[in-house]
């Protein structure tokens, strides 16, 4: 078990997102325990943490995706916006840190030109099907960014070529966008998470969702938006989607900043579709859940 990361100040922090990775350092590294640990790794439930959920492009309402799932056993981020440099702060053991990519849009991929801050010794696995796996190490060296080779955290590929039990156990479909776009149905630790995101109503997303404990979705579209996109879905088609597939929770994510220009615009979507699914939650760039 690695020890927290001393050197993070709260000085460090200059942007008003940046609040909530103060939030998250703070508990992350409050009180260590007798044994070194953490309050996060020594606790029995899975976290949830929000690092990036603006679709598209950063603004002051956050960064572009970024999830974490922490278990007891492993960290599992979901792509890799400007939210996955928060992870430099975050992880703190020597757990396998395994990334799944959904797809190449630059908003889901363009954090890892940060990779150079990182110094796992771990290393870390990145998960993607094989044509995205394709353009990923093609974008993974010059003259877009640091070559893998050079960086001080080892990473390894793998190509996912369908559902899949090792190491982990996860399902895979591919979602409806403008470009191949892939959601992941992962079973942790006795619980199912479904991320699917960069998607319109599709049988891939229905599938993956079923009786899932939670599922992360986007709202890229603004409420009642009834505008011909079919590549991205309103706050109310994921909450159809949540109450038709009886999920337990749904986390809206990935909010389009212009048409979601503010946290409150986000809780407005969240309160207007609670009628359709009642366990919704509106994510921002601070939310953890704990399943
Ligand atoms: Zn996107
Ligand atoms: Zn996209």
């Amino acid at each position: 078990m690695g020890q927290p990361n001393s050197s993070f100040k709260k000085t460090d922090i200059n942007t008003p997102y940046d609040a909530g990775v103060a939030q998250l350092v703070e508990q992350r590294f409050r009180k260590p325990q007798v044994d070194g640990s953490t309050p996060f790794a020594s606790s029995i439930f899975m976290k949830i943490i929000f690092l990036g959920t603006n679709g598209w492009y950063d603004t002051q309402t956050g960064n572009t995706p970024c999830v974490l799932i922490e278990t007891q056993s492993e960290y599992i981020v979901l792509d890799a916006g400007f939210g996955f440099y928060k992870l430099k702060d975050i992880i703190s053991s020597e757990k396998p840190v395994r990334l799944f990519i959904s797809h190449l849009h630059y908003d889901h991929l363009i954090g890892l030109h940060t990779l150079p801050l990182f110094k796992l010794s771990q290393g870390i696995d990145i998960y993607a099907n094989k044509a995205i796996m394709k353009g990923l190490r093609a974008f993974l060296k010059r003259p877009y960014t640091s070559p893998v080779i050079l960086l001080p955290t080892k990473v390894r590929f793998h190509t996912v070529t369908g559902d899949s039990n090792m190491p982990i156990t996860f399902e895979t479909a591919g979602l409806r966008h403008s470009v191949s776009c892939h959601g992941y149905r992962l079973h942790v630790e006795g619980k199912i998470v479904t991320y699917c995101t960069d998607t319109g109503l599709c049988s891939g997303l229905k599938r993956l969702a079923k009786d899932a404990d939670l599922l992360i979705t986007e709202s890229a579209m603004a409420p009642g938006d009834r505008s011909p996109n079919i590549f991205h879905l309103t706050p109310e088609m994921a909450a159809s989607v949540a109450a038709e597939t009886r999920v337990k929770k749904l986390a809206l994510f990935h909010f389009d900043p212009g048409k979601y220009p503010s946290l409150d615009s986000r809780r407005a979507a969240q309160t207007a579709v609670q009628g359709i699914f009642k366990d919704t939650i509106a994510a921002n760039d601070s939310t953890v859940i704990n399943i």
